[in-house]
């Protein structure tokens, strides 16, 4: 932080005493522009190279993972509507929810379960093209399942990549950096899950477990790695290339909805909400999606109430220049996924022209939507991953919210609702039988009020 003055100033906005006492929020974005996306030629031109190196790459993968076969390779998800889970919402709020509900079931995506499968694993496949082209291994036109044979695996064995993480980026970098042969360091904050780092010792990757946060962890493993020339670190703070990952999804999801007849317009307002850890994820999507359907698509990031770093660097104009440990949050959530201090200082910048806003959950309202949505739709999320299905609901019943879509001019009644739900298909099924138990009860305390 600039000093005292600026913190003391800081505590005493309405909005940052909420957020100290940790109570839900839903806030609206005044830097949002509706220019074009900054440099967008040069994104589109990176975004689109980051989809054709997938391509090069579908074939590798639909013979390293099977499960990708019926895809050609394509690390893909569906998207889905939630009619049920729309009536349930409306039955328990008592008012009208309006528009077409929407869910893009990252929680399904192959390999790693969560939407990190679509940046890390994007990241660890740039870097064995760089170095297996640079070796003269490698050309962009052989067919990339060569990478099966085991003079690549050996060669790639030589390397080694490591990445600090709350689970889920650990778990598709060591799945992808392992099946190619490479040496993967994982150095785990305390938040992870026992069954992610078991699942990644399994496949032989060096789990590193701390005792602090995210960021520690990152920072460690940051330390580790440039000790060793031979290292790629992954630097989920910074890094372009697993954001370029992640906005491979916009073009993909455009033919989604157009599969489905939606054409986002002036009168078809496309709202999408996205969990938002460090931001590098929902920041490629946003991103992507800002370069498609500009002042048609409205972007929402949900935080949990415990961690909500994006909403506080976008909020404070401090970016990773401020911590919700600084205004004396403790970080700590049911939410693993999400439970990062700091926001991405890539991300950050780039998304404060461009978002619409970010709420806040608290982990009873989570909980609460995990057990709504496996009894609506019989889909199965982890706890970070339903910060997105509590977007749609604020925004209708949020004095901001009300206000956002009145100044929008919006018409509602034609708007899409496109929750981004962002993991859980790996969770072990007796660990969601007890997530689902949570929040059965919650829903009931809630319920009564
Ligand atoms: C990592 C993660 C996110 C958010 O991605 P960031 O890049 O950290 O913002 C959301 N949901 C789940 C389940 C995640 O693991």
């Amino acid at each position: 932080m600039a000093g005292r003055d600026m913190h003391t100033s800081l505590m005493e906005e309405p909005l940052v005493k909420q957020l100290a006492l940790a109570h839900e929020v839903f806030w609206t974005n005044p830097h949002k522009t509706n220019e074009a996306v900054k440099n967008s030629a040069e994104w589109e031109e990176e975004i689109a190279e980051a989809e054709e190196r997938l391509l090069r790459f579908a074939p590798y993968i639909a013979s390293a993972f099977p499960e990708t076969k019926e895809a050609d390779g394509f690390i893909e998800s569906p998207l889905a509507a939630i009619n049920d889970m729309q009536k349930l919402l409306e039955q328990d709020c008592g008012e009208a929810l309006p528009g077409r509900w929407l869910l893009k079931c990252d929680h399904d995506l192959p390999i790693s379960g969560s939407i990190k499968a679509r940046g890390g694993i994007y990241e660890v496949l740039k870097h064995a093209e760089d170095i297996a082209v640079k070796a003269g291994m490698l050309k962009q036109d052989d067919d990339y399942s060569i990478l099966h044979d085991e003079r690549f695996t050996a060669f790639f064995s030589r390397y080694s990549i490591a990445v600090g993480s709350t689970g889920n980026l650990g778990l598709s970098i060591g799945m992808i950096g392992a099946k190619l042969g490479f040496r993967v360091t994982v150095h785990m904050s305390s938040d992870a899950k026992q069954w992610k780092k078991d699942l990644l010792r399994q496949k032989g990757v060096s789990v590193i477990e701390y005792k602090a946060d995210y960021s520690q962890a990152v920072k460690e493993g940051r330390r580790q790695a440039e000790q060793d020339p031979y290292c790629y670190f992954i630097d989920d703070e910074h890094s372009r290339d697993l954001l370029l990952g992640y906005a491979a999804a916009g073009g993909r999801l455009k033919k989604q909805l157009e599969q489905m007849n939606i054409k986002p317009g002036a009168d078809e307002p496309l709202f999408v909400y996205l969990p938002c850890g460090v931001g590098g994820g929902p920041g490629g999507v946003a991103l992507a999606l800002k370069l498609i359907y500009g002042e048609n698509v409205h972007i929402f990031f949900g935080e949990p109430t415990h961690s909500p770093c994006m909403l506080l660097g976008l909020f404070s104009g401090l970016h990773d220049g401020i911590s919700v440990q600084d205004i004396g949050l403790d970080n700590q959530t049911a939410a693993d996924g999400l439970a990062v201090g700091r926001p991405s200082g890539l991300a950050g910048p780039l998304m404060e022209p461009l978002l619409s806003g970010c709420y806040t959950a608290d982990d009873s309202t989570l909980f609460s939507l995990l057990y709504k949505l496996r009894a609506s739709e019989h889909k199965s999320l982890e706890p970070s991953a339903l910060a997105g299905m509590a977007g749609p609901v604020k925004l209708y019943q949020t004095k901001a919210g009300k206000r956002y879509m009145k100044e929008h001019g919006l018409n509602m009644k034609n708007a899409v609702h496109l929750v981004w739900s962002t993991g859980g298909s790996m969770v072990p099924s007796e660990e969601m039988e007890e997530y689902s138990r949570i929040g059965f009860s919650f829903a009931k305390k809630m319920g009564r009020q």
